[in-house]
C-alpha cells in the first residue's frame, strides 16, 4: 500500500458534493483478486480470461476453465465480475494456436476469432456460466467488436450455452451481456449496442491505439500515444452519453481509469465505473473523495476547449496539484 492510504479501503468513493462513482479491478490471475479484495475493490471490471489460456500449454478444457472461474466468482461474490470472453490476436497470441498477420492488430483478434471458432467460444460461455451456478454475480463481456451482428451472433451462442446446461439439470440463468468499446466504430455505434446489451465498457487502450493510429506497444511512437488526445476524450464523452441515452450503465477498463488526473475527468463525463489495477485504486479514491463533482466538471469543461494532449494533461496536473 502507499502510506496512509490504508485508511481509505473501507471508505465509500465519493465526492464531497456526495457523487457516487463504482471503483471496479482488472484481473487476470487469482493473485490479483486477492489483492483487489484487499484494496476495497467494489468488482471486478475486467477479468482477462485469455491470463489462464496463456499459463496453459494447450486450451483448458471446459472442466478446467470453470474451476478457474469459480475461483474468481467465489472470491468476489456477492459482487459483480465481469468476465471478458477470449481476447487473443494482436499483440497476445497462445502458443498452441498461432496467429501469423501481417496486420495482428487489423486481424483476427477477439471476437473475430471466437465467432469462427464456436467450439472455442461454447465451451468458454458454458465454463463461465458452469461456474456462476448458485452464485449470481457473473457478466460476460465481449472484446474487439466492430458490429451488431458480432453482438447478436454471440449472444446466440450464449443463450445455446444457457439452454444446454439447463438440459444438463444445472439450476443456471443468462448473465447479464455487455460489449467492450474500443473500436472508433463501435463508439459511433454505442446507442445501438445498449439497446441489445446490458452494458458497455470502454476499452481505452485500444482505443486510443485506433483513434490515433498508434501501435499501443511500439516505443518509436509511445510519445504519440495519449489518452489526454482530445480526440480520445470526445469519444469517451459520446460513448457515456449514448449509453445514459439508453439507460445502460458505462464504466471504462483501459489504464486510464487508474490515472488519478484521468480519473477525475471520466467521473465528470459520467462514467459510472473506473475499473483499474488494484494498485492504482486507493490512489483514484483518494482524488475523487477530495475533488467535487461540480469541479471536475468545470475542469472538463476547460479541458475539451483545449486541442492537444499535452495541454490538457498540463492543466489536469495543475488542478490536482491545486486541489492538493
Ligand atoms: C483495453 O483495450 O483498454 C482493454 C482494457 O483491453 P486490453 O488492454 O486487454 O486490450
Ligand atoms: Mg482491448
Amino acid at each position: 500500500f502507499v502510506r496512509g492510504l490504508e485508511a481509505l479501503i473501507d471508505l465509500p468513493c465519493i465526492t464531497p458534493d456526495h457523487h457516487r462513482v463504482s471503483l471496479w479491478v482488472n484481473t487476470g490471475l487469482m493473485t490479483d483478486v486477492v489483492r483487489s479484495l484487499d484494496h476495497g475493490a467494489e468488482g471486478i471490471g475486467l477479468f482477462r480470461t485469455e491470463v489462464p489460456f496463456l499459463l496453459s500449454e494447450r486450451f483448458p478444457s471446459e472442466r478446467e476453465q470453470a474451476d478457474i472461474y469459480r475461483e474468481q466468482l467465489q472470491a468476489f461474490s456477492p459482487k459483480p465480475v465481469t468476465m471478458r470472453t477470449l481476447d487473443i490476436g494482436g499483440d497476445k497470441s497462445l502458443p498452441y494456436f498461432p496467429i501469423e498477420e501481417a496486420n495482428p492488430f487489423l486481424g483476427w483478434r477477439g471476437i473475430r476469432v471466437t465467432l469462427d471458432h464456436p467450439e472455442i467460444f461454447i465451451a468458454q460461455t458454458r465454463a463461465m456460466i458452469r461456474a456462476s451456478e448458485g452464485l449470481d454475480n457473473l457478466q460476460i463481456m465481449l472484446p474487439m467488436v466492430s458490429n451488431l451482428q458480432e453482438v447478436t451472433s454471440a449472444i446466440q451462442i450464449i443463450k445455446r450455452a444457457l439452454r444446454e446446461l439447463q438440459e444438463e439439470g444445472l439450476d443456471v440463468s443468462m448473465p447479464p451481456i455487455g460489449v467492450m468499446i474500443e473500436l472508433p466504430a463501435a463508439v459511433y455505434l454505442t446507442r445501438a449496442l445498449c439497446q441489445i446489451v446490458d452494458f458497455v465498457s470502454v476499452g481505452s487502450n485500444d482505443l486510443t491505439q485506433y483513434l490515433l493510429a498508434v501501435d499501443r506497444n511500439n516505443p518509436r511512437v509511445a510519445d504519440l500515444y495519449s489518452a489526454f488526445h482530445p480526440a480520445v476524450l470526445n469519444a469517451l464523452q459520446h460513448v457515456v452519453t449514448a449509453a445514459h441515452a439508453e439507460n445502460r450503465p458505462v464504466s471504462i477498463c483501459g489504464e486510464m481509469a487508474g490515472d488519478p488526473g484521468a480519473a477525475v475527468l471520466l467521473m465528470a463525463m459520467g462514467f459510472d465505473t473506473l475499473s483499474m489495477n488494484a494498485s492504482t485504486l486507493l490512489k483514484v479514491k483518494a482524488v475523487i473523495r477530495a475533488m467535487t463533482l461540480s469541479s471536475a466538471k468545470a475542469l472538463l469543461n476547460d479541458v475539451m476547449q483545449m486541442n492537444d494532449a499535452e495541454s490538457i494533461r498540463s492543466c489536469v496536473d495543475l488542478a490536482l496539484y491545486n486541489a492538493g
